[in-house]
């Protein structure tokens, strides 16, 4: 059928196809790529062992949880409830939360599936994605990393000590061996009522020399005050009231326990009275883990910290139950350990690395990959790239002992040259037998 003619100036313009622009990531998210995963890889993998050495389980909780957990768990009037959650409703009208924080979650955990019936105390670790609606700034993200270890059901001092024993281990061995223990006790309800009145009443004379959001948290939550990184709150806490002084007796007998079986341990630690974390639902021991040596507001880059929370498990619906722990953020530990250069670069190194010329031996090339790679053989290629000479250098870059050369006439003849990375030795063999003929050769 004959098309209608369409005038030359009656035809369609041609679209030009604008270029799109880029999506990036969400603020201040970031990926995590190749050359850092052997960095992440390290700290995780460490960090998991130790924790399976010192007998604790694996546990994994969902990413999001439901709203009031944190409200109720983390505390209403701390910065992450306040002002830090990324929190929705779902179409069915739940109010649903990402997770800020991993305590929460575990304990949650530990009450609905029954754990306080499993042999006590449950030891369990997790690590995995955080998510804080901070202002994004260097070692501060909106989503971050959290390795962290928990004790659920004893108030033996020695679980406290053993706690920051485990958290000093693992910094030991990821190779950050410079750190302090920053720690203090923040006593239980009892001898914490008494003490934040006496803040308030210390607090109430200054009140004109605190910042705006100190104001708001004096009535509602006092001990904040003492954590303030503001430069004048910070001169106004240095002569606030400590709670060391007004600890309950029995507090102070853990507190001095804990002590004790630290010095036991000969971990070094540095009494902190202003230490008071952010969080809610911490009694008794509280600590940070500070990496030494930095220019940096080492509180700023505080690596990890933890401490005992009593109270929760009881707050979230349990019985009451004391519990301990301590997590740690994996991109200020990935920031700390790439600053200290650790020579940790994996040295990757292959049996055989395969080197290839021309179309035809790069396919015959993939077939031998396919034979090598179903047997305990390592083998490297760079399938598709450069002359036989850089792909040699490249063979020597991943130790390989042999190189499988295939050139065009080997590619036509079904053969491969063997090279001997160390002598320079070589030997054509059939490519049939390829794998019978590098294990002879690897075993010389
Ligand atoms: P926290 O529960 O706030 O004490 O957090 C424990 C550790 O997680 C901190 O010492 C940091 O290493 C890390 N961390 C906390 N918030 C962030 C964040 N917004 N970005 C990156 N790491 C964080």
């Amino acid at each position: 059928m004959l098309m209608p003619r369409v005038k030359k100036e009656e035809q369609p313009e041609k679209k030009v196809r604008k270029k799109m622009k880029p999506i990036q990531a969400v603020k201040g998210m970031k990926d995590i790529l190749p050359p850092e995963q052997f960095i992440w890889e390290h700290i995780l993998e460490t960090s998991r062992h130790m924790c399976q050495d010192f007998g604790f389980g694996r546990i994994e909780t969902p990413i999001v949880e439901n709203t009031d957990l944190f409200k109720r768990g983390v505390g209403q009037v701390t910065d992450i409830v306040e002002k830090e959650m990324f929190s929705f409703e779902t179409q069915g009208g739940d109010k649903i939360s990402l997770r800020p924080e991993g305590t929460a979650g575990v304990v949650r955990s530990y009450i609905e599936n029954g754990m306080s019936r499993w042999t006590q105390p449950v030891r369990l670790y997790y690590d995995g994605s955080m998510f804080r609606y901070d202002k994004p700034q260097q070692g501060r993200y909106r989503e971050f990393h959290h390795f962290g270890a928990e004790v659920i059901g004893e108030d033996s001092p020695a679980i406290d000590a053993h706690v920051i024993y485990l958290a000093w281990k693992i910094f030991q061995k990821i190779g950050i061996k410079d750190i302090s223990i920053q720690i203090n006790s923040i006593g239980c309800a009892t001898c914490r009522a008494k003490y934040k009145k006496l803040l308030t009443d210390y607090y109430d004379m200054k009140i004109n020399k605190l910042c705006t959001d100190c104001k708001r948290r004096l009535e509602k939550n006092p001990m904040r005050l003492l954590d303030c990184k503001e430069e004048k709150c910070m001169q106004v806490a240095a002569g606030a009231p400590q709670i060391i002084d007004n600890l309950c007796p029995e507090c102070n007998g853990h507190f001095k326990s804990v002590l004790e079986f630290l010095d036991e341990l000969e971990i070094p630690y540095v009494l902190n009275s202003n230490l008071v974390r952010g969080l809610d639902y911490y009694t008794r021991t509280v600590f940070e883990i500070w990496a030494e040596g930095d220019d940096n507001d080492s509180r700023q880059t505080a690596l990890g910290g933890g401490g005992r929370y009593d109270g929760l498990i009881g707050l979230l619906g349990g019985e009451e139950t004391p519990a301990v722990g301590f997590a740690f953020g994996v991109e200020r530990v990935a920031e700390k350990v790439m600053k200290l250069n650790l020579d940790l670069e994996p040295k990757i190194s292959k049996d055989v690395f395969l080197v290839q010329l021309g179309d035809l031996a790069r396919r015959k090339v993939m077939k031998v990959f396919d034979k090598i790679i179903d047997t305990d053989i390592s083998v490297g290629e760079s399938v598709g790239r450069g002359s036989i000479k850089s792909q040699l250098r490249m063979a020597n870059k991943a130790h390989a002992k042999l190189a499988l050369i295939i050139g065009q006439k080997e590619a036509l003849d079904n053969t491969v040259i063997v090279r001997d990375m160390k002598s320079g030795m070589q030997e054509t063999v059939i490519m049939n037998e390829i794998v019978k003929e590098v294990r002879r050769m690897l075993s010389k």
